[in-house]
């Protein structure tokens, strides 16, 4: 029954075909994309899938609304670079990602770079690159002010803000009490006052409440709050607003029981607050800042079946992938509980489950789980194993260097 559960009621699998018994990946089968790359372990992003969801996000929020991607979900260069050509402006959160950022055909002045900890050096490489600068503290205005000063540039900045609300139902709160990210609310309106004669050009507010959510009325709330909370500050600011970038947190389904998000509701309740603001900052664009949910279910991580094992009558297919790859599938990024991702033997995906296998990978730490006792066909050595829901936060948040064996490799297809 959970074969079934998986196969057929999980979203994750909704969309994806297979032929010939093997899963197809941007109508590649999955054995002849790892003999094109050399190897397992690899992650591959379906191009076709991240654009039909940013086309689906258009279509259901409204056309005044721009769309970033906050490159930190997946910094591939490559998927950046499709993004380029999909989206309205990126988030960078490292100097490194700015130059990512920058090797597009995106405009500067659609690139802001959020994060606590800015360096001096990062800030005079931002500066120098043109992109807007979300202040998270008073200290980082006055070195942005002074990082202008060295290049003989007026820093584009806004300000980001810890807001005074909480976001509800989200799988990490961010806003609401105490936090290392952004300016409490009610300390903003002094900092924008002392703003105006430090020679920053003022360009907005970042508010940004939370990750993974999947409850369309909460996030739909949120934004609300956000844009009443931004035209409140705007009293207090320098110049017009020019943008306010509400965030996101959109969520995607990982476990069975989750339901994708209700894109048409979240879409529709964010038009009245579109409204809103028009009307009181006409000069503020709408920004909604997405990573995961853009390019998570594009992404699938395929590993090998090494070995295939009995111990004390539990079978063990033991993989050459792992959590050094793939760290939030084994429930070791931020969850509280570990639950199975959706998972299948890609090289028979059409084959209906024979027994209860674990599945895991090559480390040595019980940690190492890629799947805990899930329904499959009878697999053995040679078999590929595919993890969806694997297109954010997945290697490059995952610990690489753990235990020396190699990388995994990507391929956007
Ligand atoms: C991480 C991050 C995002 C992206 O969050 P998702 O949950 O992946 O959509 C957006 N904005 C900021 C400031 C972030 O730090």
């Amino acid at each position: 029954m959970t074969d079934e559960l998986l196969h057929k009621d999980h979203p994750a699998f909704a969309d994806w075909q297979c032929r010939d018994g093997e899963l197809l990946i941007g109508g590649q089968p999955v054995g002849l994309l790892a003999a094109r790359l050399g190897q397992t372990p690899f992650y591959a992003y379906d191009r076709e899938k991240i654009s039909r969801r940013v086309a689906d996000l258009r279509a259901a929020l409204p056309p005044s609304v721009r769309l970033h991607y906050a490159i930190k979900a997946n910094p591939m260069p490559a998927v950046v670079q499709h993004f380029a050509g999909l989206v309205d402006g990126f988030d960078v959160a490292s100097a490194n990602e700015l130059d990512l950022a920058l090797d597009t055909p995106m405009k500067a002045d659609h690139i802001s770079f959020a994060g606590p900890a800015k360096s001096d050096a990062e800030l005079v490489r931002a500066i120098a690159g043109g992109i807007t600068i979300e202040l998270e503290s008073e200290q980082e205005m006055i070195r942005t002010v002074k990082a202008g000063g060295l290049l003989g540039i007026t820093p584009r900045v806004a300000v980001r803000v810890n807001p005074d609300f909480k976001l509800r139902g989200s799988g990490m709160h961010m806003g609401g009490g105490a936090s290392q990210f952004g300016i409490d609310a009610e300390a903003v309106p002094d900092l924008l006052r002392a703003m105006g004669d430090l020679g920053l050009s003022f360009q907005g507010f970042h508010i940004f409440g939370g990750s993974q959510n999947l409850n369309a009325e909460a996030i739909a709330d949120a934004e609300d709050q956000i844009a009443d909370l931004a035209i409140r500050l705007a009293d207090h600011a320098p110049s017009a607003v020019r943008h306010l970038n509400i965030g996101g947190g959109f969520g995607i389904p990982y476990f069975p029981k989750d339901r994708p998000l209700d894109l048409g509701h979240v879409g529709a309740r964010l038009q009245g607050t579109a409204d809103k603001l028009q009307k009181a900052l006409p000069d503020a664009a709408l920004i909604v800042e997405l990573g995961r949910y853009l390019v998570g279910e594009a992404g699938v991580y395929v590993c090998k079946v090494i070995d295939r094992k009995v111990s004390r009558g539990q079978v063990f297919l033991v993989t050459d992938g792992g959590l050094h790859h793939q760290l939030s599938a084994t429930g070791n990024f931020g969850q509280g509980i570990r639950r199975n991702y959706p998972v299948a033997i890609a090289s028979r995906f059409d084959t209906p489950a024979a027994e209860t296998a674990s599945i895991v990978g090559c480390l040595c730490t019980p940690i190492d789980l890629l799947a805990d006792k899930i329904a499959v066909p009878m697999a053995d050595v040679g078999d590929l194993v595919a993890i969806f829901q694997s297109g954010a936060y997945g290697r490059s948040a995952s610990p690489s260097a753990f235990l020396s064996h190699p990388e995994a490799r990507e391929a956007l297809i």
